[in-house]
């Protein structure tokens, strides 16, 4: 996809130099217009091909709900637009309810990448280039996996917290009503 921006970069850059009016520029406006829908199209392609590999693969997918127009104004900015975090995370959604799998967004505030997945001891701010870190609890990360893995610990959580709040707590069996299976009287529910 890169490769095709570039190319987009190049012919715009070619229809700039073009002088108005002339059939030249005309061309060059359609050779634009045609690069751009190639663009789109790879993008999406690429993003349908990814959603439906993961939602496939998985019983239950959990995403950090980043904080887009925010991370635009910083030097994340070109790769969270090209990856059109929003189009992506709205595929997993209702591919996710397509194929029946659990699918939830955690809070953009967990420190998903400096807290330790193992003790849950929160660290200072990792540079974007520390790509693996130990905690003093003698973990050893991966940015990455130890991101991931926080991630789904607070979407399983946020999801059992949610699913308490709906269901009424299971009652505790009685003496001997544990071995007893329920019968269902006719009014019974
Ligand atoms: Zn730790």
């Amino acid at each position: 996809m890169r490769r095709a921006a570039r190319k987009l970069r190049r012919l715009q850059q070619d229809l700039s130099r073009k002088q108005r009016g002339s059939n030249n520029r005309k061309k060059a406006v359609v050779k634009v217009a045609r690069a751009h829908a190639r663009v789109a199209d790879t993008r999406r392609d690429w993003l349908h091909k990814l959603s439906t590999t993961i939602i496939r693969d998985s019983q239950a997918v959990y995403v950090e709900d980043l904080a887009v127009a925010g991370l635009a104004r910083t030097k994340l900015a070109k790769s969270v637009h090209d990856a059109g975090w929003a189009t992506f995370v709205a595929m997993l959604e209702y591919k996710a309810t397509r194929y029946g799998r659990t699918f939830a967004r955690v809070d953009r505030w967990l420190p998903s990448t400096r807290m330790c997945s193992t003790c849950g001891r929160v660290g200072d701010k990792l540079a974007l280039n520390i790509r693996s870190w130990a905690c003093p609890c003698g973990g050893v990360h991966d940015r990455d996996v130890n991101a991931a893995r926080n991630i789904r610990a607070a979407g399983r959580a946020d999801l059992n917290d949610r699913g308490a709040r709906v269901r009424p707590a299971p009652m505790p069996a009685q003496r001997g009503e544990a071995v007893t299976h329920r019968t269902l009287t006719p009014s019974g529910v």
